[in-house]
């Protein structure tokens, strides 16, 4: 639909959206049933006996609720070249490697022209209802998009990150000159195989167009914050390369350098007047307004992990709004932003039916039975989960664990993310995103969460904020070497911080664990007290470097917020990075 427009009828997808929102259960039937008939004859269904069934109810009988473990076996087959109809009636066209950095190993997963198609879906939703409250007119955008390496399977399907084989569909490009949020880097910037070379032209490209720059974006807000912080350490060769018209000798990529070329020609008078906007800034403080003088949003993810960014995003961006974009994973989309104008942290996503059929394991049973076995102190039970329930039959209040049948081959996947419902748009539910799942520290019964953690050091964090310094980025581990074992929180600080308010900061990093059974178990020192790590400057790049290498992608990268045992590479950068530490005295 949008390859062919040439401005998006925002109006239209409005209408279409609460149509289908309106009528979700219906929708949601229609979508399995699609679904089914499109793949009903791929071996992991014929296994299961749907024979030709399509309803809810019979898919539910039949299809078991699975992992990755589970499915991992089948697409391997596909990555090795086994051409019969697998897990998909049509054979899936390339493997997404997921960004691996929740968990320490990245996954690979089926993408085609369905995915495909949905993005387009609900980036067009987004932008309907963003453009609404937030108009941008005929301008470009500084997207800080980039490519991850793009490797070939054994079968020889392409295998790169879901947002490359995004950005390299002609498709996406045409979505976004209708959305008229084209980038103003050339692709040869997005698809550089080097990072940091292609980093430093997006920046570049942005100051070349600095009056025509009406929005800046990436696909998580994490990439933003990084590409800014780069500037703080480029600016000057940014401004000799705008003054002289010559790229710098730091990017050697020869069709990076041609491309540029086209675009750089000595232009003295914006090298000095950038150069003067920086010189004038209180510690960068509204320098993205200060660059772009007409932007109107910042657009990235900006829910879950990517709120510890948002500090110093606003630092950069002072009164531009900051957006959430959508909600999804390399195993497919599941709701949209119509909300521009929410602050991220109370953003929700609302689900749209039409992407695919999504159920829902309530979490909250699951905690009072956990709590009920600890009452009869039946330890060792086996934890059941509760059945999942429907799209429309979830609860305001209430946390799940979200399960996705998509059009690329998965049924009834455990995404592994927490959402809470927090009302319905129409007849479609509203998410806040909570945490990932199985993200956890945990040494005995206690369970700190991904949430937990971030809350905690958002709260110690602003003891060195009254100092002037900010939190670069922050992970942590269960120490299990010491006895008792104890969690290990590690510290990227900008600067310079005084003993006595890092003592501190340890302090109220454990008083801020309000989990009970890890209260308890300090209080009995069952659990050893907290440790601060606080590492060298560039640990937390060594960090992206390291997954870079592994084939990650910018785009998609998170900081692994809870780094488990196995991930010993990780461990050890940490371990050889670590300039001073801390026990907690509380
Ligand atoms: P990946 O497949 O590597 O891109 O990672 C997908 C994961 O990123 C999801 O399962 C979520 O945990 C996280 N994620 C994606 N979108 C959002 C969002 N809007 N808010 C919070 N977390 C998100």
């Amino acid at each position: 639909m949008l390859e062919k427009m040439e401005i998006l009828d925002v109006e239209k997808v409005v209408r279409d959206f609460e149509e289908m929102t309106n009528d979700a259960e219906n929708v949601q039937r229609e979508t399995l049933k699609l679904i089914l008939e499109e793949n009903g004859c791929a071996e992991y269904l014929q296994k299961l006996g749907l024979s030709g069934r399509t309803d809810p109810e019979s898919f539910k009988a039949c299809v078991p609720v699975v992992t990755f473990k589970d499915v991992e076996p089948y697409i391997r087959r596909v990555a090795d070249g086994d051409l019969s109809p697998i897990l998909t009636g049509k054979p899936i066209t390339a493997l997404s490697r997921s960004s691996g950095t929740t968990q320490g190993k990245s996954k690979f997963l089926p993408f085609n022209d369905e995915l495909m198609k949905n993005t387009l879906q609900i980036f067009s939703t987004s932008f309907a209802f963003r453009n609404r409250e937030l108009p941008i007119e005929n301008g470009k955008a500084l997207q800080f998009n980039y490519s991850s390496k793009q490797t070939k399977t054994k079968g020889g399907l392409p295998a790169g990150t879901a947002t490359t084989h995004i950005f390299r569909n002609s498709q996406f490009r045409n979505a976004m000159k209708a959305m008229q949020s084209q980038s103003c880097s050339p692709v040869e910037v997005i698809f550089g195989t080097d990072l940091y070379q292609s980093l430093y032209c997006h920046l570049l490209c942005g100051l070349l167009f600095r009056e025509e720059v009406q929005l800046v974006s990436s696909s998580f807000a994490f990439s933003i914050v990084f590409a800014f912080r780069t500037f703080e350490q480029v600016w000057k060769e940014l401004c000799a390369d705008i003054r002289e018209g010559i790229l710098s000798s730091r990017v050697t990529s020869p069709c990076i350098r041609s491309a540029m070329a086209k675009l750089l020609k000595p232009d003295p008078e914006l090298a000095d007047l950038i150069e003067k906007k920086c010189s004038g800034l209180n510690n960068w403080h509204r320098l993205i307004p200060e660059l772009f003088p007409n932007v109107k949003y910042i657009y990235a993810i900006m829910t879950g992990s990517m709120e510890s960014y948002l500090k110093k995003l606003r630092h950069y961006a002072a009164d531009v709004p900051l957006v959430t974009a959508d909600y999804g994973a390399s195993e497919g989309w599941i709701g949209a932003n119509i909300n521009p104008t929410v602050p991220p942290e109370s953003a929700t996503y609302v689900v749209l039916p039409n992407i695919g059929y999504f159920e829902f394991i309530p979490l909250k049973d699951n905690i009072e039975k956990h709590l009920q076995d600890k009452v009869n102190d039946s330890f060792l039970s086996v934890e059941v989960e509760p059945k999942p329930v429907g799209l429309t039959e979830v609860k305001v209040g209430e946390e799940y664990e979200v399960i996705i049948t998509n059009f690329a081959g998965l049924y009834r996947y455990r995404l592994g993310d927490v959402v809470r419902v927090t009302g319905f748009h129409n007849s479609t539910p509203e998410l806040k995103f909570v945490c990932r799942r199985n993200l956890m520290l945990t040494i005995n019964f206690d369970k700190i969460t991904e949430k937990d953690l971030q809350l905690a050091v958002e709260e110690a964090a602003k003891l060195i904020s009254e100092e002037n310094m900010d939190l670069v980025d922050f992970s942590s581990h269960v120490d299990v070497s010491s006895d008792p074992a104890h969690c290990v929180i590690y510290w990227e600080i900008s600067g310079e911080v005084s003993d006595e308010v890092l003592q501190e900061c340890c302090n109220c990093l454990d008083r801020s664990f309000l989990d009970h059974d890890y209260v308890n178990a300090r209080k009995i020192n069952t659990i050893g007290p907290l440790e601060l790590r606080v590492v060298r400057k560039g640990t937390f790049q060594k960090i992206l470097d390291h997954y870079l290498g592994l084939g990650a992608a910018l785009s998609q990268f998170k900081t692994p917020r809870c780094v488990g045992p196995t991930n010993t590479q990780v461990l050890q950068i940490f371990c050889d990075n670590v300039a001073k530490n801390y026990y907690s005295m509380v």
